[in-house]
């Protein structure tokens, strides 16, 4: 249940709401959305009667209680379409942001020689993996807060805002030390306990959709974090599991529009983890512009063979074959008048 306050409601308009509920309900939080003031109301019994508690002074409405994404859909926000800050950037606001890098941070001369490349060709935001999800606990797992160390370098001295994946929840804080934006892969958009975690993260979360996730579960993820009081969420379509094996994913672009008409949240396309094949990305983003993403996440190494092994080289660009798409990404955007 959501209670949301008029904003002249006052603190003693707020505790006596609380007063009501208190004594009937598991779990209370109070966030801030859109310079709104809300009451979260989990785990309540069926003795909170809806109508008493509108009436109470200064509270402006409250919603359903089998409401399960309410800060998240199209409707909450008044334009239908809302935009993150991203330090001095912003995601959502008509531009298509360029996130590029390697997959992971394993080198820190590539690093730096990737940073400096991908910048060179236009990119807005870098990427690397300080840890690595990955399916075997033999397989290279990241250099974890050494690689957080290095990518806050790489943007003090490249000066590109830098996201990057957290996998525990323990990380959080270290993360939000080092990087601009945090990420939560494909494996964990599940995972409840971390979602909770970057709500209280004073960063913008990527949040990407699970491989076999729905996407009405994906917006309820990106609910898990606003409800913990972060709602600077951005979605990522990051291709889906099907029976084809041509690809590694398979890229739903009918994900873009489809969320538009579920959630005004911002949404990046990834075509390197949607295809895993470097001769697709280009095509694949320059689709994903046509259908209206707000931003692009693509994988660019600058010596890809050099990756530790078993790594994502197949996906890597070359960044000549960046500063390509970026070129051709121009033409693209001027041609659909973005
Ligand atoms: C990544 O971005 O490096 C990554 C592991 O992506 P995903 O979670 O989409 O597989
Ligand atoms: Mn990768």
């Amino acid at each position: 249940m959501v209670v949301e306050f008029e904003p002249s409601a006052t603190s003693s308009d707020i505790k006596s709401v609380i007063e009501f509920v208190i004594h009937r309900l598991r779990y209370l939080r109070e966030i801030d959305v859109c310079e709104r003031h809300y009451l979260i109301i989990s785990g309540y019994r069926d003795d909170i009667n809806v109508k008493d508690l509108s009436s109470k002074h200064g509270v402006r409405r409250v919603t359903s209680p089998d409401t399960t994404a309410f800060f998240c859909r199209r409707e909450f926000y008044p334009s239908g379409k809302s935009q993150v800050a991203i330090g001095d950037l912003t995601l959502g606001n008509g531009h298509l942001m360029i996130i590029a890098g390697p997959c992971a941070v394993e080198c820190e001369d590539d690093l730096y020689a990737t940073a400096k490349a991908v910048k060179a060709a236009g990119a807005h935001m870098f990427r690397a993996g300080a840890f690595k999800p990955r399916t075997s606990p033999y397989n290279f797992q990241g250099l974890g807060v050494t690689g957080l160390r290095w990518l806050s370098e790489v943007r003090q001295t490249v000066g590109l805002p830098v996201v990057s994946e957290v996998l525990d929840p323990y990380d959080v804080e270290i993360a939000c030390e080092h990087l601009d934006m945090l990420q939560v892969g494909t494996r964990n958009m599940t995972n409840q306990s971390l979602l909770k975690h970057l709500g209280k993260a004073n960063r913008p979360i990527l949040l990407k959709r699970g491989a076999s996730s729905k996407l009405e579960e994906l917006v309820r993820a990106a609910e898990f974090i606003t409800v913990e009081g972060n709602p600077n969420i951005v979605l990522c379509e990051r291709g889906i599991q099907t029976f084809e094996t041509a690809t590694r994913n398979t890229l739903d672009l009918s994900a873009v529009p489809a969320l538009r008409c579920m959630t005004h949240l911002p949404i990046v396309v990834d075509p390197s983890h949607a295809t895993g094949r470097s001769d697709l990305v280009t095509d694949m983003a320059l689709a994903a512009a046509i259908v209206g993403t707000d931003g692009l996440m693509v994988e660019v190494h600058v010596a890809p063979e050099r990756m530790i092994k078993p790594g994502d080289g197949q996906q890597a660009l070359l960044p000549e074959q960046f500063l390509e798409l970026v070129q051709k990404l121009k033409k693209v955007l001027k041609a659909v008048d973005r």
